[in-house]
């Protein structure tokens, strides 16, 4: 950052950079926090909250973060006072934004070798929200977000809110990479920050989307709308994540327009099918369930992952009658495999978010003779986190089939132990970004160890994910995981391969422990 941009900074801002990149430890403080019973302000953040957090992110050593805006805590946008604002946040609206973009303030000019980047950031739920709390929470909501912008970016550019939940910060930072990635990151790090309003806490996911403001680009629509598609890119990879705009992009948004063509008649086709990865106990290598991940194999372009299509099917609808799919096949292909080894089936929210949901997987089980227990549901982290009460329900429904429920991905969001003790759930599956830092990062151990202790006394099983290494699976165990799901058990493959030596075409009585164990 030049000296003749004199951008106003926030210390705030500078811890949270910090916290951005301590992920972990900010994690853990949540918990933390959460034990302990402290409210995080009443509609706003508190000061108790962001120093506790950042004790825990310093401790665990995380302080190699840039901070980005550092220095005054000046949070008054001199914009303000001139454009058109925003009612129910005090930002600049999107017209106000055009205007103070398109006639920047001197001190908002990039310097020299500078770049001027719009970075739109949004959370998805503000509909469901509006739907479950009422408007006036929603709006509550849009105000402690607000806040939290204007304290962060303080005058260092000008801050809107273009629609719904959708955010936009107008930034001038070096010509690299660097800067840009700190300024971002930090930015998601403190908007994803549970809020606690009334009795509710509320977590949102974020994802944000970058575009550059080209010297004298006018046309800021445009950039808004690339930084949109950069976003919706991001959010395909998953939560909490976010992109620059190239113009590729707009290639993509045409392939996923491809996919979703496609993907209508990839179930005609039978082009789908499904593989089994086990889920070991790491101290016999015997194999105490499998995961069922979907596969798509198109007949001219190939495997296509599902971590391209599913995102689709989910947008689209799509997912309802692919997600029917899965689960039938599961079941099917139950009768193959012992009685004592149960198969997860990952579920979309949208999926489960059907009246009918729980109806439907009774009729299933009943047409194919499954006993409920032998099946387990997958569900993610976020759907527990917008817990409406017709979700509570849904889920206690599965529940009361006998069918198990595992919370997937989990470490990802923000869930607390309040919320997951609400839901009676049989498996915690630790997100393999856990697995990944250990032995690197002391807070990963750490932070599996609290979930074993957690998951131990509301009675659930701890399954770690992406084990790949021999390394991994000592740590795991030093932290108290003892079941594990990963390459160095096994990786994904046809039910036909796993059964090959017992393939009679009948059920397989027993299965033999994991080659690692061989
Ligand atoms: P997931 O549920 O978290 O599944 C685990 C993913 O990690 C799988 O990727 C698996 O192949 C991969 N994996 C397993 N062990 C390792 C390892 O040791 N190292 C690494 N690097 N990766 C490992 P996959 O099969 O590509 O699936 C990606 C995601 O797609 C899944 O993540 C799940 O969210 C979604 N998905 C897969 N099948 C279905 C389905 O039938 N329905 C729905 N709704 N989503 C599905
Ligand atoms: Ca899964
Ligand atoms: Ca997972």
């Amino acid at each position: 950052m030049t000296a003749a941009n004199t951008v106003q900074r926030t210390q705030l801002f500078r811890a949270m950079t910090i916290v951005a990149s301590g992920f972990g430890a900010a994690m853990l403080a949540l918990w933390a926090l959460d034990l302990m019973g402290v409210t995080v302000g009443s509609v706003s953040d508190s000061a108790i909250f962001g120093s506790v957090v950042l004790g825990l992110a310093a401790l665990a050593g995380a302080g190699s973060a840039h901070a980005y805006f550092a220095g005054t805590d000046d949070t008054v946008s001199a914009y303000d006072a001139q454009f058109r604002i925003d009612e129910v946040t005090g930002l600049l609206s999107k017209a106000g934004l055009i205007d103070a973009v398109n006639t920047p303030l001197a001190e908002h000019r990039p310097g020299p070798g500078q770049k001027r980047f719009l970075v739109s950031l949004d959370f998805g739920s503000l509909k469901e929200i509006n739907e479950t709390y009422g408007e006036d929470t929603g709006d509550a909501l849009l105000r402690v977000f607000a806040d939290r912008l204007r304290r962060i970016v303080g005058n260092a550019g000008p801050i809107g809110r273009s629609s719904g939940g959708e955010f936009v910060v107008v930034v001038n930072v070096e010509d690299n990479q660097r800067e840009l990635r700190a300024a971002v990151e930090a930015l998601l790090g403190v908007m994803a920050l549970p809020v606690r309003i009334g009795a509710a806490s509320h977590s949102v996911f974020w994802n944000a989307g970058v575009a550059e403001i080209h010297d004298g680009e006018l046309a800021l629509d445009k950039v808004m709308r690339s930084a949109n598609l950069a976003r919706t890119n991001a959010n395909a990879a998953g939560r909490g994540t976010w992109s620059i705009y190239h113009p590729e992009m707009s290639q993509l948004a045409a392939y996923r327009r491809w996919i979703e063509t496609e993907l209508h008649q990839a179930l005609k086709r039978n082009e789908l099918f499904l593989n089994y990865q086990p889920k070991v106990r790491a101290t016999t290598g015997e194999i105490v369930g499998f995961e069922a991940l979907l596969r798509w194999t198109h007949h001219a372009k190939g495997i296509i992952p599902p971590a391209e299509f599913i995102p689709v099917a989910e947008s689209c609808g799509l997912i309802h009658q692919i997600g029917d799919w899965v689960l039938n096949q599961v079941c099917e292909d139950l009768s193959r495999l012992p009685v004592s080894v149960p198969v997860s089936a990952n579920v979309s929210p949208a999926q489960i978010d059907s009246d009918d949901f729980s109806r439907k997987l009774e009729i299933l089980l009943q047409n194919h003779d499954v006993q409920p227990g032998r099946l387990e549901i997958e569900i993610t982290e976020s759907l527990l986190i917008q817990r409406s009460a017709r979700t509570r329900k849904i889920l206690a429904d599965i529940r009361k089939l006998g069918v198990l429920l595992a919370i997937d991905d989990f470490g990802t969001g923000y869930s607390n132990l309040s919320t997951l003790a609400e839901i009676e759930f049989h498996t915690l599956k630790v997100d393999r970004s856990f697995v990944e830092r250990l032995g690197s990062r002391a807070a990963a151990g750490t932070m599996i160890s609290t979930v074993v202790g957690m998951a131990r006394s509301l009675n659930a099983e701890v399954v770690a994910e992406g084990v790949e290494t021999k390394e991994q699976v000592i740590l795991l165990q030093a932290a108290g995981c003892n079941i594990m799901q990963g390459y160095y058990f096994g990786k994904p493959a046809l039910l036909a391969t796993i059964l090959d030596d017992y393939d009679n075409g009948e059920r397989a009585d027993a299965l033999s422990p994991v080659a690692a164990f061989a």
